[in-house]
Parts: structure tokens; sequence; C-alpha cells
């Protein structure tokens, strides 16, 4: 992290005094995990046995559609959000995966974490494949698919806890897939757990008890907020150890060329930004729907009708006659080029902006510093995607938001309007250059912006 202190942390007290109550009421929290675990079975497993809900059921009195509203419209969409805002709480004090991986490797064989699992590239790689996958198999719609999604990756979860450490969280530092995301989103959060490297240094007290840091954080080197589960087990820790509060982005606009991660930002510019907008344009998309007919067609006129088959198993596109919801070979090929060429597009068009940027900022890691400054637009665009399921289940309950459309440009306006902030405060801050190499920075980091609003602009005011 650089040394400026441009920044003004406020202090407040309160805070570390509620990270010290986190600490103080482990078991309580314990206690709540197990609550949180149930319900997250149950929600989860049941509904895959159930019938497809009839026309006219409710929220309210329909297991299914009440699992799928809160997994998908509440759960999802809000523990996103709440990254921005409160870091990664959710993960270390409710997340049933990461608890339930936890108990597991408490008992299980405890082995080192080999090197291949220690592969950056995990959070990206499994990230990827999930929200792909999702979309093929339609998880956000129905139950069988949620169970297959969720509950495979819950089972990952407990089989990597048996295997691997003791009393930790392999799983969530190395291969959940949404701890990557997380972790991005954590970094602009106003509330982190910090170490004071000074105090931690000058304390002569006898050394205390070690901290089981599930997570496997380094606490002695903590600067950052992306690893931090924020379950305020190690608050108070050498006295250096604090609940602390941050200007919003402080830990984005601060962060040195040596503190970026090249898969993190590859996970951000493909990932958060270039397939998220894919997977969530497609079906909305009238580009895709023009494409998908032509080729039909083209098929058609050359009798091969292979592609158009749609006898096809659930678990791998989305197959239900009984809703009138079954994909062909081509939808799904249809889709998996779609959210590819939206991926390599969009990433691709900021990548280059990135690059040019750097250049003209003249460190060599200098775009990949930049490029963590569009976390804020990619965290709200995501929490967007997310919400147009709340959006749908609610208006299918007569709950109409006449709102929405300036709800949706104000927040995409703001999350702009933050990531252009950081990218300034990145070329100003950057030594040695003239203003005008700043200024083109500036002005080319705003165009590779400018790739990543644009498609959310598309689908919800033009298309
Ligand atoms: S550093 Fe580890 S022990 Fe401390 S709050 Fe974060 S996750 Fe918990």
């Amino acid at each position: 992290m650089s040394a400026g202190h441009w920044i003004p942390a406020p202090r407040a007290p309160w805070l570390a005094r509620l990270g010290e109550a986190l600490r103080h009421h482990h078991r309580a929290i314990v206690g709540l995990q197990w609550v949180v675990l149930v319900a997250y079975l149950v929600l989860v497993v049941t509904p895959a046995f159930l019938p497809l809900p009839e026309n006219g059921a409710h929220l309210w009195d329909n297991l299914t559609l009440f699992a799928q509203f809160a997994f998908w419209g509440i759960w999802w969409p809000f523990v996103l959000l709440s990254m921005l805002f409160m870091g990664r709480v959710w993960c270390g004090v409710l997340c049933p995966e990461g608890f339930v991986s936890e108990q597991a490797s408490r008992f299980g064989l405890g082995r080192p974490v080999p090197r291949w699992l220690k592969w950056g590239g995990w959070p990206c790689v499994a990230f990827l494949a999930t929200t792909v996958y999702g979309q093929l198999v339609s998880v956000y719609e129905y139950a069988q698919a949620a169970l297959l999604v969720l509950g495979g990756s819950t089972v990952a979860a407990i089989a990597v806890g048996l295997v691997y450490g003791r009393g930790k969280r392999v799983w969530c530092r190395h291969l959940c897939p949404v701890s990557g995301v997380f972790g991005l989103l954590a970094r602009f959060a106003p509330l982190h757990f910090r170490t004071d490297r000074a105090r931690w240094e000058a304390s002569n007290a006898p050394p205390p008890a070690p901290v089981n840091c599930a997570p496997l954080v380094d606490l002695r080197r903590m600067q950052s907020a992306a690893p931090c589960h924020m379950c305020g087990r190690c608050s108070g820790h050498r006295d250096a150890v604090r609940l602390a509060a941050r200007a919003p982005g402080a830990e984005l606009a601060q962060l040195g060329d040596d503190d970026v991660d090249r898969w993190e930002v590859r996970l951000l510019v493909f990932g958060l930004i270039g397939t998220a907008i894919g997977a969530f344009q497609w079906s909305a998309s009238p580009w895709f729907v023009r494409a998908k007919l032509a080729l039909a067609e083209w098929l058609i006129g050359q009798d091969h009708f292979a592609l158009l088959g749609d006898d096809i198993p659930w678990w791998l596109l989305t197959h239900y006659p009984q809703a009138n919801d079954v994909f062909t070979w081509l939808d799904g090929l249809m889709i998996l080029a779609y959210i590819g060429a939206a991926a390599v597009l969009v990433g691709g068009w900021v990548s280059v902006w990135l690059r040019l940027a750097g250049r003209l900022l003249g460190t060599p890691r200098a775009h990949l510093r930049l490029a963590y400054a569009l976390v804020p637009f990619a965290g709200i665009g995501l929490f967007l995607g997310l919400s147009g399921l709340t959006v749908t289940l609610l208006s299918a309950e007569g709950i109409v938001l006449a709102a929405l459309p300036a709800l949706r440009g104000a927040l995409l306006a703001l999350g702009a309007a933050a990531s252009l902030w950081l990218l300034a405060r990145h070329a100003r801050n950057t030594p040695g250059r003239t203003r005008g190499a700043r200024a083109g920075a500036f002005g080319a980091g705003a165009i590779a912006l400018a790739g990543a609003v644009l498609p959310w602009v598309l689908m919800y005011f033009v298309w």
C-alpha cells in the first residue's frame, strides 16, 4: 500500500468496541451460524423435490417461490452490496458454506494446503465457470439447478475442509467461486480490521495465545480487507488489531504498483465486468434473438436439425417442458457465444484503454493499479444485474417500483462517479509525470470505464 495519508481515517472508538464484541460473543456467532446453516439446507434442498409452482402461486404460500426469492432476490444481491459497505462480514458471521467447511476441517485429515490449490487463478476460473453454467441451467429460476450449483459448492467446501487445514477455511481462501468477487468489493468498504504494525512490533507483553484466523490471513502484515472475513477473533490481538473506519475506497485509492494481483484484475475486468454483463444481458438482447432466429432458419434451410434438438438433461441445459422452458443445443451454444463475446469485447476494450492509461503513467504495473478503480462500478453493476430477479418476482406479486429507471440510472451514475474519482486519484498521485500525461491517463481510464457503462445503458434505457 502506498504511504500516502491524504485520505483521513475517521476516528471511531465505538467500532473498536464492536470488534471486541465480535470476539467476546464468538459462541453466540457460532450458534447463529448453525441456525443459518439449517435454514440454508432446508431452503436449498426441499424445493428441488417439490413440483414446479402452479400459476397463481405466491411468495408467501409456495416454498419454491419463497426460496427463490430468499436466495436470488434478497440474499445474493444484498450480500454483494454489503461487501461494499461492511466488507466480508457475511463470510465471517453468517455464511453457511464457510462455516460448515471450517467445522469439517476441525475433524478432518488436517493436511497442509498443497501448491496446486494455492494457485491464484482458482477464484477467477470458479467464478467464470459457475456464472456461465448457472445461465445454461437457469440457476435463478429452478430449484433443481439451484440445488446442483449451491449444494454442489457446499459439498465441495465440506470435502476440502475434511482433507485440508485444521479448523480453517481453505475452501474460502482458495476455491470459493465468489471469494475473489467478495475480496475485490471488500477493498472498497469503509470498515475493516486493521493491524497497526508499529504497535505490533512494540508490544512487550508476553506472547498472547495464537488467533485461529480461519481464512488464513497473515495478521501481522494485514493491510487489505480483501482476505479478511471480519469474524473479529483477532480483535485486540497484541493490542495492535482493531476494527476501524476509513473513507470509502481509501484502500483502492492508495494501492501501489506492488499491491496489485494479476488474477484479481482478470477477474474484475473479464469476470465482474465482461462476463457478468453478457450473463445478465443475453435474455434481454434483441441481437441475441435476431442472431438465433437467423441461425435457426439457416440450419432448417440446410436440413441440419441436430442443433435444434432439445432432448437434453436439465443439468446440462435448461429442460422443464412442464413450464414450456426448454433449451435446444442452439440455445446453449448461442448463450455461450453471447457471454463469451461480451467478455472478450467489453473486457478487451477495458484492458486496452487501461494499458494505454498505464503507459501514460509510466510504470509497468500502473494499468493493473488503475483497474482497481473500476471496482465500485463493477460492484454496482453486479448488484443491479442480480436485483433484476428481485424486481421480476416483486412485480409478479403486484409490487411495481415506479422509480426503478431513475433508481437504476442513479446507481449507475454513482458507481461511475466513484470509479472516475479513483481514476483521478491514481492519475494525480503518480509522481514524476507531467500534467498532460496525468490528464491523458485519466481520459484513457474514463474511456475504459465508458466501455463498461454502455452495455448497462443499452439494457436499461435503449432496448
Ligand atoms: S483477520 Fe482473520 S481472525 Fe481477524 S477478523 Fe479477519 S478473518 Fe477474523
